[in-house]
């Protein structure tokens, strides 16, 4: 294993691996770093292209040391769709869709899911639990299930059905609480505060894991383009893991000298009912404070105050970003648009990245010819109530 240690990004601390851990001291996040010269004398890009086709292809940059703690339903390599009609109708013809719909589970939580129980397992967590909106909750007691630990979930009272059947399919211990995600946040505080070390907090960026297996979504862009970045990434931001993730892929890859070109643009896409990042980006402030009565249907970006907010905001400048809010009705629109010039059924949060890219190519900040790569995070078979059906039953 190539992983040395986890370090601060806002104190520059460093802390070992070898056991379970959450923040900084200064209650930053912290990141995973990996001895990159290593990495680079042992593999070259084109050995990936011979392995399996999941995100365990890119085992030298991720922390899980013994295979035997890998757990797998198969997550990784999902298509990038080229969206060409779509494409056309916005004026931006190369136009790519990474369809995060097929992963297992239904969304892109299951790589976070993936790599921090398997690492999670390997230094010996039983029980993890976590505050969720819903997919990361289904993820994650699905994979916990999957490498024998147990897990206790906490969600809103409004949080989506179906990963409240995922969790309890998954034999999770499901708790629902009255209020938003930072009730939820409290309740596992708590909860983990008085297990005394028999419960590990895997919320959001409070362990350091998950981005690891996020960030694979960067590393499989560049490897499906041939080792080429696009001009820019449009991203659906709730907590920013995903961003974050995609930011650090793209550093890794530099320091790794697999790519030399200028990194993407990184776009973070919010809706109107919750943008506390795109609010702190445009007032050029480095943290963002709490979005108040927070909704959309985008329930995968209601993230009123995101944990990684100087981490997302960080990023999107050091790509030379920027960051937008598009407002429900229109997302739902495009979803339909979407859906008939291409025929696939997006999620809310990836229907917003598309309404977000039509007005940045409106606005000239996507310029004419340049390629760009919209994340679907997951598959819109999970929210059926975004397709109204009206029509009266034919008379036979
Ligand atoms: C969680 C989620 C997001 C937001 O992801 P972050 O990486 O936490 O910003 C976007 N879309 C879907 C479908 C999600 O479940
Ligand atoms: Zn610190």
């Amino acid at each position: 294993m190539y992983l040395t240690h986890l370090e601060c990004p806002r104190c520059g601390r460093a802390y070992p691996t070898t056991e379970p851990q959450n923040l900084c001291a200064c209650g930053s996040p912290l990141l995973a770093r990996y001895d990159l010269a290593a990495v680079a004398a042992a593999v070259t890009p084109e050995r990936f292209a011979l392995r399996p086709a999941d995100l365990w292809r890119y085992r030298e940059l991720l922390p899980v040391a013994d295979p035997r703690h890998v757990t797998t339903l198969g997550e990784g390599w999902t298509p990038l769709l080229r969206a060409p009609a779509y494409g056309a109708r916005i004026g931006i013809p190369d136009l790519i869709v990474k369809d995060e719909g097929l992963t297992p589970t239904g969304s892109f939580k299951a790589r976070g899911a993936a790599v921090g129980v398997s690492r999670a397992r390997e230094l010996g967590v039983r029980r993890i639990a976590m505050p969720t909106n819903g997919n990361a909750g289904a993820a994650w007691a699905t994979y916990a299930a999957r490498a024998g630990l147990a897990s206790t979930i906490v969600m809103p009272l409004d949080a989506p059905a179906i990963c409240r059947r995922e969790v309890l399919a998954a034999g999770g211990d499901l708790r629902l609480v009255d209020g938003l995600i930072s009730d939820a946040g409290r309740h596992v505080a708590a909860l983990v505060a008085a297990a005394g070390g028999a419960v590990f907090d895997a919320g959001t960026l409070r362990e350091p894991y998950r981005l690891e297996g996020k960030k694979t979504m960067g590393y499989e862009i560049v490897e499906q383009l041939g080792w080429q970045v696009p001009d820019v990434i449009v991203y659906p931001t709730g907590g920013g893991v995903g961003l974050i993730g995609i930011h650090k892929a793209m550093q890794e890859l530099h320091g790794l000298g697999w790519i030399t070109d200028r990194p993407p643009r990184l776009v973070a896409v919010q809706s109107t009912g919750c943008a506390p990042i795109v609010r702190a980006f445009a007032a050029g402030e480095d943290r963002a404070r709490p979005w108040a009565d927070a909704r959309t249907v985008a329930y995968g970006i209601t993230v009123p105050a995101p944990l990684g907010d100087e981490l997302i905001l960080a990023a999107l400048r050091a790509s030379a970003g920027t960051a937008i809010a598009v407002d429900d009705a229109e997302l739902l629109a495009d979803l339909r648009h979407f859906g008939a010039d291409e025929g696939l059924l997006l999620c809310p949060e990836g229907a917003a990245c598309l309404t977000a890219a039509r007005h940045l190519r409106e606005g000239g900040w996507i310029r004419a010819g340049e390629r760009v790569v919209v994340l679907n995070t997951g598959a819109g078979l999970k929210y059926p109530e975004t397709v109204d059906v009206s029509a009266a039953p034919v008379v036979a």
